[in-house]
């Protein structure tokens, strides 16, 4: 398809945000097709969260034009809301409420019937070998644990765009395997993958499109094998210490240890 003519799932144009004097975003332009996985990755502190709240309509204060279904980000309207999933690099969960409570009372809140989401949610738990402990209070979970009830209620709608900050957090090797697995599934049935991380091997191979954020611009955007191309440069780690300017990860590791060791 030629992309001039398909609609953007979301559209970033000039996008700039402050906090204060501190100027997060110096004006984001990007276009996210159907079926793309991006992988949005930058240093800590590069804008990242901040621009996945300001899609989600979390953030507001900024000038630009944020528009997600061809609808302005800014006129609240929730319509779209139902349309995304979302898994928050740090989330309040519930901690009280079991996951049979805590998956049905979002699911409700998505307009899903108790019924339908229970089922559904069971059937989920059980696939991430969950559901022994279905009925058991979230506080008694392991991190991998509440992760993955993140991930699953993050999905129980059946949302067309998910937002996914740092979600494999404490997953283990076997779940990494399928959820890598799954968000590959989901995009060739047409959703649409925001995926914000800083493990550069799991962006490197899930992404179809990988965006580097640097210090709230936009310092490189397309497939891995296109940025591999232009920086002449092995792996995803390699083009994000380059890009960024970063070659000094030895003397800084030994400064801290001398530090440590009581000898600056
Ligand atoms: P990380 O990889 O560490 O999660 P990030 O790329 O997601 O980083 P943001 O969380 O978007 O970065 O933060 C970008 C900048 O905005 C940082 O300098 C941070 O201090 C600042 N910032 C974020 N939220 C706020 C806030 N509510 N008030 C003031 N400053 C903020």
């Amino acid at each position: 398809m030629i992309e001039g003519f398909r609609e953007p799932v979301l559209s970033i144009q000039n996008l700039q945000k402050s906090y204060g004097i501190n100027q997060v975003l110096k004006g984001i332009d990007l276009e996210v097709y159907k079926g793309e996985i991006i992988g949005y990755i930058g240093a800590n502190g590069a804008g990242k969260s901040t621009t996945v709240k300001i899609l989600l309509g979390l953030e507001d204060g900024y000038t630009g034009e944020v528009e997600i279904f061809g609808k302005q980000v800014s006129t609240n309207d929730i319509d779209y809301k139902r349309k995304i999933g979302y898994v928050p690099e740090t989330a309040e969960v519930y901690d009280n409420l079991t996951a049979r409570e805590y998956l049905t009372f979002i699911g409700e809140l998505y307009g899903l019937d108790y019924e339908i989401v229970d089922n559904k949610a069971e059937k989920l738990m059980d696939i991430f070998g969950l559901s022994n402990v279905y009925d058991s209070r979230i506080a008694t979970y392991s991190k991998g644990m509440r992760q993955k009830v993140l991930i699953i209620s993050s999905l129980l709608h059946n949302p067309e765009l998910l937002f996914f900050d740092e979600p494999i957090n404490g997953l283990d090797a076997n779940s990494v395997m399928v959820f890598k697995e799954l968000l590959a599934q989901l995009a060739a049935q047409g959703k649409t993958i925001f995926y914000s991380s800083h493990i550069m091997d799991v962006v490197e191979k899930i992404s179809n499109r990988i965006v580097l954020l640097n210090k709230g611009q936009i310092v490189a955007d397309g497939s891995f094998e296109e940025l591999k191309g232009k920086n002449m440069e092995g792996t995803l780690e390699q083009i994000f210490n380059q890009l960024t300017g970063f070659h000094e990860h030895k003397e800084i590791a030994e400064k801290f240890v001398s530090i440590v060791q009581g000898n600056e």
